[in-house]
C-alpha cells in the first residue's frame, strides 16, 4: 500500500472514505457483513469484540474504531481489523496515529479526532451496529449520537445510562434506536426476558429482577483491610479481566450499584424490584422472577465474548470462543447479601437514584474522580466512597435537574470542578468528558459530515 500525505484536509478524507464504501453493500437489502463501529477499541471490551468480528469475517466487519489517547493499541486494532475509519478522541494522538501509518506505509484509513470525530463514527450511515465500550461519561456524547442516528447499539458503557438514563430513553423512542445490553448481568437478564423483550418497557409478569455481584476482591474483608487496600489489591479481580476503572468499582461494589441504576432503566423497573445477590462463582450472571414464581437464570463462564456475541448475532445465535463451563468442577454455587457496612457504594447508588437525575450524575462524577485520583496514588480506597457520599450530601443538591444532554455535561463538568478542588488535584485531573480532547479543526473546510445524519467532523484526518 502506498503511504499519502499525512494531513489532507477533511474534504479530502470524507470523499475519500465515501469512495472506500462499497456501493453494492447500500444496494443490497440482503446484505449479510453488517459494519460495526467500535468504540473504546483499545480496552477490554473493545478486545473481546475484535476478537468475535475475527472469528465471524462472514458476519461482521470492523467498519469504524475509536480509542482515546492509545496511539500503539489503536494501531494494533488497525492491523488485526482493517478499518476504513478510525477517531482519536485526542486531536495529539490522532496527529500522532496518522505519522505512524504513513511510516508504517498503511493506507485506507481515513484518521478523525475529536468528540466530534467519535459522534461523527457512531453516526456514519455506513456504521450498522455501535459496541459502546469507552469507559465513563466519556462515552456519553458518542452513544448519544448513535441513539439519535436510530443506530443498533451494544451497550457496555452503563456512566452514560447512569447520567443520562431519562434522556436515552427519550431519543431512542424518537429515532427507533435498538439497546441491546452487554454488560454481563444486564445481558443476562435480557437473555431470561425472551426474544420478544425490548429495552426500556417494563416485562410483563415478573416480579423481580436478581442482579448477581461477585463482590470483588475484598468480599471476605474486614472494612480496615478495605479502607486501607492498594491499587494492586483493587484491580485484581478474582473472576473478570477488565478495565483498571471497572475493577476498581468492583472492588469498592459502585460497580453494582452503577448497575443498578442501569438495570433501572434498561428494563422500566423500579429500584426495590431489582435484588442484587452476592454470588462469589460468577457463574449466574443475573436472574429473572416472573409472577408465576418461575426465576429463570443465564449461566456461563466470566467471558465478555458470550454477552458479547449474544448481542451481535441477536436475535440468532452465534458461536464464541469462551470457554465451556465444566459442571464435574461445579461443586457448589453462593449466594449472599451485599454487606452494606463494608460496602456503602450500593447504598449511595440508592440515595442518588432517590435523589434524582442530578444525583445520580454526581454520584457518577464524584467516583470517576476518586477512582481516577485512587489510581494515581492520591487518596486512599476507603477515600472513593468518602468523596462519593460528600458529593452527594454537598454538591447534588445544588445543582438543577438536567433537560438535555448539553445540561448533563454542563453539571458533570462543574461537579469535577468542585471535586478536583476539594481532593485537592489539579482541576485537568478531574476533566471526564474526553473534553479537552475535542475538536480542534486543524486544516479543516468547514464541518462535514459522513453521509449520515448527525456527526460533524471535528478535526484533521490522514489518508495514510
Ligand atoms: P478499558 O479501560 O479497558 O477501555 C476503555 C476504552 O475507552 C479504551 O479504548 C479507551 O481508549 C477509551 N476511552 C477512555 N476515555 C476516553 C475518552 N475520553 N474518549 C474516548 N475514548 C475513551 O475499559 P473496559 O473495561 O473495556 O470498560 C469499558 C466500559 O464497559 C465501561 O463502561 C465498563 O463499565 C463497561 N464494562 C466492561 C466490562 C469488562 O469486562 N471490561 C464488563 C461490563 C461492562
Ligand atoms: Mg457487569
Amino acid at each position: 500500500m502506498t503511504a499519502q500525505p499525512a494531513h489532507p484536509t477533511n474534504a479530502a478524507n470524507l470523499a475519500n472514505l465515501a469512495n472506500a464504501a462499497n456501493p453494492a453493500d447500500a444496494a443490497n437489502p440482503a446484505k449479510q457483513i453488517r459494519n460495526v463501529c467500535l468504540l473504546g477499541a483499545t480496552g477490554s471490551i473493545g478486545q473481546s469484540t475484535l476478537d468475535l468480528i475475527a472469528a465471524h469475517p462472514q458476519r461482521f466487519r470492523l467498519y469504524a474504531a475509536a480509542a482515546h489517547t492509545d496511539v500503539e493499541g489503536m494501531l494494533r486494532v488497525i492491523t488485526q481489523g482493517r478499518p476504513s475509519v478510525v477517531a482519536m478522541a485526542s486531536p495529539d494522538a490522532a496527529q500522532a496515529l496518522s505519522a505512524r501509518l504513513v511510516a508504517q506505509g498503511i493506507g485506507g484509513v481515513t484518521v478523525l479526532s475529536g468528540t466530534d470525530g467519535l459522534n461523527t463514527l457512531a453516526s456514519a450511515a455506513d456504521t450498522d451496529m455501535v459496541v459502546a465500550g469507552i469507559v465513563g461519561i466519556a462515552g456519553l456524547s458518542s452513544v448519544w449520537a448513535a441513539a439519535k442516528a436510530g443506530k443498533t447499539i451494544l451497550l457496555a458503557n452503563k456512566e452514560a445510562v447512569v447520567c443520562a438514563g431519562a434522556l436515552l430513553v427519550k431519543v431512542c423512542a424518537q429515532s427507533g434506536a435498538t439497546i441491546l445490553p452487554i454488560d454481563s448481568e444486564h445481558n443476562a437478564i435480557f437473555q431470561c426476558l425472551g426474544l420478544q423483550y425490548r429495552c426500556f418497557t417494563r416485562p410483563l409478569e415478573v416480579r423481580r429482577l436478581l442482579l448477581t455481584a461477585s463482590g470483588g476482591p475484598f468480599r471476605t474483608w474486614s472494612v480496615q483491610q478495605i479502607r486501607a487496600a492498594t491499587v494492586a489489591q483493587a484491580i485484581k479481580h478474582p473472576n473478570w479481566s477488565m478495565g483498571q476503572k471497572i475493577s476498581v468499582d468492583s472492588a469498592t461494589m459502585m460497580n453494582k450499584g452503577l448497575e443498578w441504576i442501569e438495570a433501572h432503566w434498561l428494563f422500566a423497573m423500579p429500584m426495590d424490584r431489582i435484588q442484587i445477590v452476592v454470588h462469589p462463582e460468577s457463574i449466574i450472571h443475573s436472574m429473572v422472577e416472573y409472577s408465576d414464581g418461575s426465576t429463570l437464570a443465564q449461566l456461563g463462564a466470566p467471558d465478555m465474548r458470550t454477552p458479547i456475541a449474544h448481542a451481535m448475532a441477536w436475535p440468532d445465535r452465534m458461536s464464541a470462543p469462551s470457554p465451556a463451563l465444566d459442571w464435574a468442577q461445579l461443586s457448589a454455587l453462593h449466594f449472599e447479601q451485599p454487606d452494606p457496612e463494608r460496602f456503602p457504594a450500593i447504598g449511595l447508588a440508592r440515595q442518588a437514584m432517590q435523589a434524582g437525575a442530578c444525583a445520580t450524575i454526581c454520584l457518577n462524577a464524584a467516583n470517576e474522580v476518586a477512582v481516577a485520583a485512587f489510581l494515581q496514588g492520591a487518596i486512599s480506597f476507603g477515600a472513593i466512597t468518602d468523596a462519593v457520599d460528600d458529593s452527594l450530601q454537598k454538591l447534588a443538591p445544588q445543582m438543577p435537574a438536567p433537560q438535555t444532554l448539553e445540561d448533563v455535561m454542563a453539571i458533570d463538568q462543574e461537579l469535577r470542578l468542585h471535586l478536583a478542588a476539594t481532593l485537592g488535584l489539579p482541576a485537568g485531573a478531574a476533566s471526564g468528558q474526553g473534553r479537552g480532547a475535542g475538536g480542534g479543526a486543524t486544516g479543516s473546510g468547514g464541518p462535514g459530515t459522513l453521509g449520515g445524519p448527525g456527526g460533524t467532523v471535528a478535526s484533521i484526518g490522514a489518508q495514510a
